[in-house]
């Protein structure tokens, strides 16, 4: 396919927001596509030149950009500069400059798998001159461009290329493209979630057809997206769902790392599937040694642990390894442990098809039992709902989260929540049950004394994973700390854009609008029906709301926006309110502090 051809559709995404017509336009472009290009196609559809996993970025700065426009054209930086600043967009300020540049190259044959090749080349360059190569390989490949594809490649390296097209539309237009429908959706989803890859999935799909794609299988070096938990009302409620006997597990309340291991090393996946290999040396050594296997992928949760007085630290302590400098001091000061609760590979082979006991049986035959850094959690196997409120109360004692319940013969479920795992947290007389994972979407500017901080207030969201898009769901004005308050404001200065993003979907504007990307998490004290915000919102016009909001983390570096609470979660937890005295609400524990058994159950 020719470059000029793909950002043709670039325009035309570019022109919608409306998920039905993506989805159309997507699965036009897929059916021109060969199989061995849909791969590149589909990183570059997102921006990127290779899966988000991959630690490869373009990263240009304005500046660099600017430089090798002006060398393409034959202009001033300066030139470039004013330009930019009238039209508010660098690509669009290229593409001015590339319309009236007499020497435009008239026969544009670039091929889409040749500017993937010069923009992955410009992610790899490193060392001594990498300016300069960057910027000479970028102003060579927009001489070679038409202005469209000059205005696309630009906000490439820039991060500005906002078509907003998530997963779940690239799949839906993958299926429409080979079937007339969307009914080869669920088994494309399926393989995504054991890869986190959209071109690896696309290629099999292209080259081998929807039956090679079904028996897709896991493999060590590309993250597994996490199974995820369930929230019910009370005790009983779990044991109906998990039959008999279950296992349970405190809840460590640090942040969950998939390890893979195989003869090249070991390499560690945050909750949001970014690679953090070289964040965490500490760990990296310790499952060199303390692992016994030749291949693996297991999990587990990594926590500030005094092994001394066996004191798990808040988490508070915790995030401060997540760094990208002094990484090595920090590894010393405050040293992590990984405690590991489930095993999805071994050996060669992807196990998530076997029953939880089976897993985690060999779990326990390759982690070395006296260990200092890998640790197995504590498993306890339950029969009623008082053992889960003693263990319960337990893990609270420790200055644990709460508890997770894990259905004894349930397999891996990648990337999905469901029943198989139940957790109970902590939560405060009067809180909802669990707490909310929210998505910036909006900044109010600030008044009187939060002027100095550029923020006043935030407008928050939750995703539809139905429609792929946020919905609003509160505004938050308290609740926030001085320090939390400039740190809002430093991250979206970043993220800031000019108009409401495609994937928005909310009656009510901010002072400006930012890219749907940062996680924050958010405690409410309930959730009401109101007519002022999207979020499940019904016929009669009436959404969800969070009722005193308050921040409780910055999930930024942990869950990416499409991790965020559902809409369909949302409406769960507005059930579980009425749920007469098996109240969530009536969880009254917080650290340290022993619940109420009565009111528990
Ligand atoms: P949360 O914000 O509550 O951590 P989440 O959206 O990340 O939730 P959930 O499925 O709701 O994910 O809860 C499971 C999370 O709890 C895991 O992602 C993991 O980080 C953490 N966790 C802590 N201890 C365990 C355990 N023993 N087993 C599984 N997950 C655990």
């Amino acid at each position: 396919m020719n470059f000029s051809t793909l950002s043709g559709y670039y325009e035309k995404l570019e022109g919608t927001s409306k998920r039905l017509e993506l989805i159309d336009i997507l699965s036009k472009l897929f059916k021109q596509a060969r199989a061995d290009e849909i791969a590149e196609i589909c990183y570059l559809i997102q921006g990127r030149v290779a899966p988000f996993f991959e630690p490869i970025e373009i990263g240009m700065a304005e500046n660099m950009v600017a430089v090798a426009i002006a060398r393409a054209f034959n202009k001033k930086k300066a030139d470039v500069i004013k330009i930019y600043r009238k039209l508010g967009n660098m690509g669009k300020a290229a593409q001015e400059l590339s319309r009236n540049h007499k020497s435009q190259i008239t026969n544009h044959k670039l091929t889409a798998s040749e500017v993937f090749e010069e923009l992955l080349k410009i992610a790899k360059f490193s060392g001594e001159g990498t300016v300069e190569k960057k910027v000479s390989t970028l102003s060579e490949l927009l001489k070679k461009l038409d202005p469209i594809s000059v205005k696309h490649v630009v906000n490439i390296p820039l991060g500005t290329l906002r078509l907003g097209i998530g997963g779940p539309t690239v799949l839906d237009a993958l299926s429409l493209s080979k079937n007339h429908d969307k009914s080869f959706r669920p088994i494309l989803e399926d393989a995504y979630n054991k890869t986190s890859d959209l071109g690896f999935v696309a290629e099999i799909f292209f080259k081998k057809g929807i039956e090679a794609v079904k028996n897709t299988k896991i493999i060590v070096g590309k993250p597994v997206r996490p199974a995820l938990a369930e929230r019910l009302p009370s005790a009983e409620e779990a044991i109906k769902r998990l039959g008999r006997e279950f296992a349970a597990e405190p809840k460590f309340d640090g942040f969950r790392v998939q390890v893979h291991l195989d003869r090249s090393g070991v390499q560690l996946f945050s909750r949001n599937l970014e690679n953090t290999t070289h964040a965490f040396p500490d760990i990296v050594e310790g499952v060199k040694k303390e692992v016994k296997a030749k291949t693996a992928i297991l999990e587990g949760e990594a926590i500030a642990y005094n092994p001394v007085t066996s004191e798990f630290l808040p988490f508070q302590e915790t995030t401060k390894r997540r760094r990208k400098y002094k990484i090595e001091e920090m590894a010393k000061k405050l040293p992590l442990v990984i405690f590991a609760f489930d095993l999805l590979y071994i050996n060669g082979k992807d196990i998530t098809l076997k029953p939880y006991r089976e897993r985690r049986k060999l779990l326990e035959s390759i982690v070395s039992k006296n260990g200092g850094v890998v640790k197995i959690a504590e498993e306890k196997i339950l029969k009623s709902a008082k053992e889960i409120t003693e263990f319960f109360n337990k893990a609270i004692s420790e200055g644990l989260e709460g508890l997770m319940l894990k259905k004894l013969d349930s397999p891996y479920v990648a990337g999905g929540r469901g029943f198989h795992w139940v957790k109970f947290k902590r939560s405060q007389a009067g809180e909802l049950a669990d707490t909310v994972d929210c998505v910036l979407l909006g900044v109010y500017t600030g008044k009187g004394k939060r002027t100095e901080f550029g923020v006043g207030g935030l407008l928050v969201g939750v995703y539809n994973d139905k429609k792929d898009e946020f919905v609003s769901i509160t505004r938050l004005g308290t609740g926030l700390t001085d320090d939390e308050f400039r740190k809002v404001n430093e991250i979206s200065k970043k993220i800031k854009v000019n108009q409401k993003p495609a994937r928005v979907n909310s009656d009510i504007s901010p002072s400006y609008w930012v890219e749907p990307k940062v996680v924050l998490e958010i405690q409410a004290d309930e959730i009401t029906r109101s007519p002022i915000h999207t979020a499940g919102r019904d016929k009669d016009g009436s959404g969800y709301a969070l009722r005193f909001p308050r921040l409780v983390k910055f999930r930024e570096k942990d869950k990416r926006a499409e991790d965020a609470t559902t809409v369909d979660e949302i409406k769960k937890l507005y059930n579980q309110q009425f749920s007469h005295h098996k109240t969530p609400t009536s969880h009254k524990a917080s650290r340290g502090k022993v619940i109420d058994k009565e009111r528990f159950l």
